[in-house]
């Protein structure tokens, strides 16, 4: 029963720090499915696991709770983001609609979309429009 006793000890090796512990879990087991531990580690680590790979498949708690709050730091910078992209855009929208004239940046964007000149452009709709009637 050499296979057996390989599995158990193998069971308790963390697969991230290789140190052996009693309370790990397992990564395609119910709470390290529920957990994403392999998606969280495959994302953040410079490692990568898969099912059918030969190595541990346990992970020690003390790992576990690095990635988790690894996980939660990475979720804020990308809440922090957003929040900054939505205040560049409200700041954007408060600027064009209080003022009459569209500055500088949203005129090169304009010209950028349209680069033929909006009388033209209304023609060939227009035109479009006429033929679809007929
Ligand atoms: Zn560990």
């Amino acid at each position: 029963m050499g296979s057996l006793d390989g599995a158990v000890i193998t069971g308790f090796i963390c697969r991230l720090c290789s140190k052996l512990s009693r309370l790990v879990i397992h990564i395609y087991g119910e709470q390290g499915v529920t957990l994403q531990l392999d998606k969280k580690i495959n994302t953040y680590l410079p490692i990568s696991v898969k099912f059918s790979d030969p190595l541990p498949k346990t992970v020690c708690v003390a790992c576990v709770q690095k990635l988790e709050i690894h996980h939660q730091l990475v979720k804020r910078f990308h809440a922090a983001r957003e929040h900054f992209m939505e205040s560049a855009m409200n700041s954007i929208r408060n600027r064009s609609s209080t003022s009459t004239s569209c500055d500088q940046s949203l005129r090169c964007r304009n010209s950028n979309l349209n680069p033929t000149s909006n009388s033209s452009g209304a023609e060939q709709v227009t035109h479009e429009y006429s033929q679809a009637d007929l």
